[in-house]
Formats: C-alpha cells, sequence, structure tokens
C-alpha cells in the first residue's frame, strides 16, 4: 500500500472510531423528550411512572418532633372518621404501589429531616424523612458515613428501613444490621419505641414492613467512619465469580465496597464478568465533591436502550475508564453519593423497572445458566445485571436474606404499553421460577406480578406477617398496593 493511501486510511480510520460513538450518543440524546410528565392535580404515582393513581389528599409533614406528632395524630383521627386509608410515602422509589392507596392520604414524610450524630457513640439519630445523600452530607463534616444503605443515596431512611434495603457495602447483611431503634407512631396515635429489646414483635416487623404497621419517626443508625479508599476491578469468567469473590473480597479484610457486573451484549452473554471493588489506603481522605458531572456517563448508559451497539459501546468505554481509574483514591462517602439521575430515563414512552433476586452462594451458577435463556427470548430490554453479596439479616421478620446470598439486581427498559407490561409480567414469572428452583428469593419494593401463591413460596412467613399486621393495625388503616395485592 503507498504510504498516503496509509495515511489517509488511518485518519478515516480515527474519525470514524470518534464520530460513530458521538453520533450514536448525539442521537440518545435528541430522542430524548426532557420534560417530565406533570402529575395530574389530586394523583400521585412512583418510580415506575406506572401506578398513575387518584387519591384523597397528599399531606406533607411538618419538619418539627412536636408539630409532626400531633398533625399525624389529627390525621389518623380524621381518617379513621372519614373511612379513609393512609399510605406512606418516601421518595417513592417503590414501584408496585408501595406509597399508594386509591382515594387514600398520602403521608408525604420527605419534609421531617433532622439529623443529630452522637460521635462518641457513633450514632446517627434522624428524622425518616432524610435522604441518604443529606446524612451523607451531614456526617461528612464529623469524618463519619452511612454503615449500609443501597446503591444510590436519593432515597429516604423510613423507606429504605421499610424495604430494608442493601447494598455494596462488603459482605454486610441488609440495612436492618444497622438499625438500633425508632420511634413508630401507631395506629391509635401512641408512640412506642422499637429496638431489639424494646416492643420486639413491632422492630422486627416494620424493618421490611412496608408501612403497614405504623410511621417510622425518628430513627438511630450506627455510623461508620469515613474512608479513603482505591478503586481496584478484575475481569472474570461468570463460572469463576464465586472462588474469586472469596479470594479477592471476602479474603481481604481491607476491602470496603465491592460489587460484581455481568456482561450483558450478545457476544458471551452472561459469562463474562467484573468485579469492582474498593480497599482501605492510608491516603488522606479527599473532600466530598459539591457537584458531579454525570450527563455523559448518563448518556452512554441511556445509550444502550435496545441498542446492541450501545452495550457493546457502553462495556467498552467503563473498561476504558476502569483501567484509567483503576488506583483512584476516592472517600467512602463520595462512593455512596450518587444520585439516580445518574441514570435516569428521559423518554416518556418508556420507563426503566428494576427486578432483584437472592441467590445462596451454592447456586450461583445454576441461577446464571436458568436465568441465560429466558433473558435471551423475552421482548424486554436488559440495561444491566449487577451483583452484590448479602449475609444473613436475622434482624427482619418478612426477611429475604435468610443465609448468606448474593443479590443479583436486574434493570430493565420496558416501553409504557400493555403488550409490554404482559411480556414483562411473564418474565418477571419465569425469574421468578428460576430462583425459587435455587433456594432463591425475590426483592418484594419492585413490580406486583407475582400472585399470592407463588410469594409464600418464596417468602414462608408471609401469611403470619399479615396476620400480625391485622393484630396491631385490626381496621387496616395503614393500607397501600403492596398489602392488597399479597395479603
Ligand atoms: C434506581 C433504583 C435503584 C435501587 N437500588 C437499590 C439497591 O441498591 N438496594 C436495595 O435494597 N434497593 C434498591 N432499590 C429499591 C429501593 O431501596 C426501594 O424502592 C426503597 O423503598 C426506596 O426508598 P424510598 O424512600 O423511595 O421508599 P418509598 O418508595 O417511598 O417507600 C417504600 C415503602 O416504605 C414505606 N415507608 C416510607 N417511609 C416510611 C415511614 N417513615 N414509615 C413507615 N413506612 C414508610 C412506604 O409506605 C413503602 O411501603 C432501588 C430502587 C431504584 C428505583
Amino acid at each position: 500500500m503507498k504510504k498516503k493511501h496509509f495515511w489517509v486510511i488511518g485518519i478515516l480510520s480515527v474519525v470514524l472510531f470518534l464520530l460513530v460513538p458521538t453520533f450514536h450518543l448525539l442521537k440518545t440524546k435528541l430522542g430524548e423528550n426532557d420534560q417530565e410528565e406533570a402529575i395530574k392535580q389530586g394523583y400521585t404515582n412512583d418510580a415506575s411512572e406506572l401506578n398513575l393513581t387518584k387519591v384523597d389528599t397528599i399531606i406533607q409533614v411538618p419538619t418539627g418532633k412536636q408539630a409532626i406528632e400531633s398533625q399525624l395524630k389529627s390525621v389518623l383521627k380524621y381518617a379513621k372518621e372519614n373511612k379513609l386509608k393512609i399510605s406512606i410515602a418516601g421518595a417513592k422509589h417503590s414501584m408496585g404501589g408501595h406509597t399508594i392507596y386509591p382515594d387514600g392520604i398520602v403521608l408525604n414524610m420527605l419534609p421531617y429531616k433532622h439529623m443529630e450524630l452522637d460521635a462518641a457513640n457513633n450514632i446517627l439519630t434522624i428524622g425518616s424523612g432524610a435522604k441518604w445523600e443529606d446524612a451523607i452530607k451531614y456526617l461528612d463534616k464529623y469524618g463519619k458515613s452511612i454503615a449500609v444503605m443501597q446503591a444510590f443515596s436519593s432515597f429516604s431512611i423510613g423507606g429504605s428501613i421499610s424495604v430494608n434495603g442493601h447494598g455494596w457495602q462488603k459482605d454486610l447483611p441488609p440495612i436492618s444490621s444497622s438499625v438500633v431503634s425508632f420511634t413508630l407512631m401507631k395506629e391509635n396515635g401512641a408512640i412506642v419505641n422499637c429496638s431489639r429489646t424494646e416492643n420486639q414483635e413491632l422492630f422486627k416487623l416494620a424493618i421490611g414492613g412496608y408501612g403497614l404497621f405504623g410511621v417510622i419517626l425518628d430513627v438511630k443508625l450506627k455510623v461508620v467512619d469515613n474512608l479513603p479508599l482505591q478503586f481496584k476491578y478484575l475481569r472474570l469468567s461468570t463460572k469463576n465469580y464465586v472462588s474469586y469473590y472469596k479470594k479477592y473480597i471476602s479474603g481481604n479484610p481491607d476491602v470496603n465496597l465491592v460489587f460484581g457486573r455481568l456482561k450483558i451484549s450478545d457476544k458471551e452473554f452472561l459469562e463474562e464478568a467484573t468485579l469492582n471493588f474498593f480497599v482501605k489506603t492510608d491516603a488522606p481522605i479527599p473532600p466530598l465533591p459539591n457537584q458531579k458531572s454525570t450527563e455523559t456517563q448518563r448518556l452512554v448508559f441511556r445509550g444502550s436502550v435496545n441498542s446492541e451497539y450501545g452495550k457493546r459501546l457502553r462495556l467498552d468505554l467503563e473498561t476504558g475508564m476502569n483501567k484509567v481509574s483503576r488506583n483512584t483514591i476516592y472517600s467512602r462517602n463520595d462512593l455512596l453519593n450518587d444520585d439516580v439521575s445518574l441514570i435516569e430515563n428521559k423518554d416518556n414512552s418508556s420507563t426503566d423497572l428494576l427486578q432483584e433476586y437472592f441467590i445462596p452462594e451454592r447456586n450461583f451458577n445454576q441461577f446464571i445458566e436458568g436465568m441465560k435463556p429466558i433473558l435471551k427470548e423475552s421482548k424486554i430490554d436488559l440495561l444491566n445485571i449487577t451483583i452484590r453479596g448479602v449475609h444473613q439479616d436475622k434482624d427482619s421478620y418478612l426477611n429475604y436474606a435468610r443465609e448468606n446470598v448474593f443479590g443479583f439486581v436486574l434493570l430493565f427498559n420496558q416501553k409504557k404499553t400493555e403488550e409490554q407490561e404482559q411480556e414483562m409480567k411473564k418474565l418477571t414469572n419465569q425469574l421468578v421460577t428460576v430462583a425459587l428452583k435455587n433456594n432463591g428469593t425475590f426483592y418484594l419494593p419492585y413490580r406486583l406480578h407475582i400472585d399470592r401463591a407463588k410469594m409464600r413460596k418464596s417468602y414462608l412467613q408471609a401469611d403470619s406477617f399479615f396476620q400480625l399486621k391485622r393484630k396491631y393495625d385490626p381496621g387496616e388503616l395503614f393500607n397501600n398496593k403492596f398489602y392488597e395485592h399479597y395479603k
């Protein structure tokens, strides 16, 4: 080849190499409506955007302790007199109407977000409407951090306790393990303190209790030290995930945060994985950034929706970024403080929906093998699968981690059509069947596509859980679509 031709081909390749992804991301951006659908007056919805429901009233709770107690007592009395049900809402990121009862009263708990740290005992007292992001910013000033929380910081404390969330803190049980105590307003307006020694039954029931036992008000949480953490990552065959996890993660006491990710592009679908982990170092703790610029990351993620090219591009870019950022030092608080807007869907015709399965280590590979053909065949677009190790939960009643498990978090994009809704229902039922075959459980804050009987195969304690609901709340004052579906 002539030297001149070589240069032309070289330049063209570089231009194409840069142009094609740029064009793809631009197309993604231009395809977005970028206008949040306004919720009609008198209605509410949740993160699924599939639960638009007319309600009687939405009540913003006040910020002060005495004010909230007296307001809620009056609301409870009013609701009983007028035969109205009450649902409780935090950040509304649950997806099955867990915060909604048709024609009921909704309590918006978000304004109730006071915080006080007992630094000597590492205990944070916090209003249940506060979000993790509020708590992280507050704790950062004292060199402290949240012990256990979800992968994003946009959730409220009350909502997180009521689903008993879990996160990517290494080998820890769900949030329950970090709850020291909380006060709970019961259906009769009485406020009781719940802990492992006081009102133990209510403590167990309200953690993962989906707002059915009363309003959680003031929470005492164990907190930990903020730390400088260095990023590491490994690429591995999925088959070796558990053995690598044991050696490099469980076996290394310096690992503090960790998540795995499965490859979801067509080539080697679910056969390759990455382990992304953060190790304690002696370096100074970097300051918490005021703002993070996440738009490029968001667009790369959104560009993977319904696009095999976009899925590969995302994988290549993330792999490249992992190489560049390997060994970078972050503060623990910075790593925990990600907003859900990082993956925000700005296309009004579709919505992103999560599912999660908790599988014992011994069945890790069989579960993946079982999921593979189902996911490949489904018409629902799979966007992401991450894996977290969740240790046995000894605190909550409606427990999903009955032994040490791996949590598989699946994110899908669904069109807002009846056809896709039915397709999602089919997919969810197939995946739950695979989870059950592998002695696993499914997570309850998401869509209500599983029927009562099948739910009870996963949650053997469901019948007694709902009986205890009626013991503590005989008039079923605290109510929502989750309760109506599964009770
Ligand atoms: C993008 C995304 C990522 C997620 N990642 C994770 C994850 O990594 N790990 C995980 O475990 N989960 C995860 N989830 C699920 C999430 O943890 C739950 O949806 C959680 O409920 C969110 O908190 P919230 O404040 O939005 O709760 P809401 O949806 O507002 O409420 C959830 C439940 O709690 C009840 N409730 C709320 N506040 C109170 C209160 N003060 N007193 C009594 N009951 C109350 C409600 O009635 C409802 O039943 C994710 C969800 C999304 C959308």
